[in-house]
């Protein structure tokens, strides 16, 4: 049976473009057969937005590529020779050609040798039959969905299946296994069970993977609309205990004295969902991932109190750049917005807990600076009970608190504030060298304005800085006018 009705107008409404016809047409000028291929088909047939269109070609990509740029007038075509691919950008779109190819993999080697091949040979050697579908650019039959392994019932019972044996295709490419997980977690499919009882069997290939190339399909991942579909696979397989082990930690209750924790693993994920559904930003996402991942190491048990896991905001806010270094994350300004909210998160809690002064709203603002939006937003996501009353009550509170955060804020403008005084004003005043006195002195300024004994200003500042200076034993210069 061929597709249906319906699906044959989607597609020919996809391809009814000028661009398409225009593809067409440089492709019969040559000669050569072309085909739409991969996830370009996928997400016509999905109905999702895509910036990516995949070009599979019997005969030579490159050329046909060179071809159809002139014929549009597109900007420059990049040619990858060694891949036999090129690619240039028309509009938005990022259009890629590639030689139809023929892959087998060597048992003792992970590249595969490569020869010119057929389209069916193409379509043989990609990763799931949902992304082994082709839509003709041909004039004989344009439009015609070439589909050989049924990815479209896949795609309509939202299976990931491999075109051929899910063990020799995981083997071959271990990278399929994470991008296995990433398709299932990014369209909310299943990973048909031979597939993943495969991938479970033999986890520990991703080992032969980059961590770079890992750490792109992770993060597609995270930013799937319920991240947590990924990583429940990603454990329940154990790919996860191949790069992540601390996250992997996590999992699991100890009980004493009939007093349990709650499993710190499926916690981290509800929170992590909390969070998808307030912010596609990926960094607050990791934020999450990483918020209470020094909780194993910091676990107490207190006969009296129960479990306590004092100062795991500060060694997990340690530990991202040593697990950020090995991921291959990035080093630099968004690993330590990671840093700061795992440090702060637990703040804005405590600050619902009791009377809250001014001065405890203005450090925290002080400290979050541009962050405290997102650090509320990660706190509001920590809340997890199953008690429904419980959510709502401290979600009420965290209303009062970012209440609270605005009026100080307008009042003292205390968000990216540098405390009036420098160092190199005290060093100055005292004529001193620089030492530890001149960063006990600035911080006492500091915590004088935050705890409002001091208003905000210079004057008021460099008065204390002076009486405080004296008290400390300094001596100011002698002055000269
Ligand atoms: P997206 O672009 O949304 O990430 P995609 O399916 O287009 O998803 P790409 O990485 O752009 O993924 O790859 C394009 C196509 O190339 C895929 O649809 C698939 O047919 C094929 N492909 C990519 N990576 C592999 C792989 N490791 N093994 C086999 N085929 C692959
Ligand atoms: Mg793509």
């Amino acid at each position: 049976m061929g597709p249906s009705k319906l699906l044959e107008n989607k597609i020919s409404r996809a391809v009814d473009k000028p661009l398409f016809n225009s593809l067409s047409a440089s492709l019969q000028k040559l000669k050569l057969e072309g085909y739409l291929v991969g996830g370009y088909v996928r997400d016509i047939i999905l109905g999702r937005p895509t910036k990516d269109i995949d070009i599979v070609v019997v005969g030579s990509g490159i050329e046909a590529a060179e071809q159809s740029a002139a014929d549009l007038g597109a900007g420059q075509v990049k040619v990858f020779k060694n891949f036999g691919t090129a690619a240039f950008k028309y509009k938005d779109t990022d259009i890629e050609f590639v030689g139809a190819r023929k892959e087998s993999y060597q048992r003792n080697s992970r590249k595969p040798i490569v020869e010119d091949g057929t389209l069916q040979d193409d379509q043989n050697r990609r990763d799931f039959t949902i992304n082994a579908m082709a839509i003709s650019l041909n004039a004989s039959n344009f439009g015609q969905l070439v589909d050989p392994f049924n990815g479209l019932e896949d795609l309509n019972k939202q299976i990931i299946r491999t075109p051929l044996d899910p063990a020799i295709t995981y083997s071959d490419d271990p990278l399929r296994m994470m991008r296995a997980v990433r398709f299932a977690s990014q369209l909310g499919f299943t990973i048909e069970a031979q597939s993943f009882q495969a991938i479970c069997n033999q986890h520990n290939r991703l080992d032969i993977i980059s961590r770079e190339r890992i750490a792109e399909e992770l993060n597609k991942i995270i930013l799937s609309d319920k991240p947590s579909v990924g990583f429940k696979l990603l454990y329940d397989s154990q790919l996860l205990h191949e790069f992540f082990p601390e996250i992997v930690a996590l999992q699991g209750v100890e009980t004493r004295n009939g007093i349990s924790h709650k499993d710190n693993f499926y916690h981290t994920l509800e929170v992590l969902d909390n969070v998808a559904k307030r912010s596609d930003d990926l960094w607050l996402r990791w934020a999450a991932i990483m918020h209470d991942i020094a909780k194993p190491a910091t676990k107490r048990f207190n006969p009296k109190g129960g479990w306590t896991f004092h100062g795991h905001e500060d060694l997990g806010s340690r530990w991202v750049p040593r697990i950020f270094k090995r991921l291959k994350l990035p080093l630099d300004q968004k690993m330590k917005f990671v840093q700061k909210l795992v440090f702060l998160h637990l703040r804005p809690i405590a600050l619902t807990k009791e009377v809250v002064t001014d001065s405890a709203i203005r450090r925290l603002i002080f400290e979050a600076g541009e962050d405290i939006e997102a650090l509320m937003m990660l706190c509001e996501s920590d809340i997890t009970s199953k008690n429904e009353k419980k959510v709502k009550l401290y979600l009420q509170r965290f209303e009062e608190v970012r209440q609270k955060i605005k009026d100080v804020e307008e009042r003292d403008k205390i968000r990216n504030w540098q405390p009036p005084i420098t160092g190199e004003i005290i060093m100055n005043t005292f004529d001193m060298k620089p030492s530890k006195a001149i960063g006990d002195l600035k911080s006492a300024i500091k915590e004088a304005i935050l705890d409002g004994e001091i208003p905000n200003n210079y004057e008021d500042a460099y008065n204390f800085m002076l009486e405080k200076g004296v008290e400390m034993g300094l001596k100011r210069r002698h002055q000269s006018n």
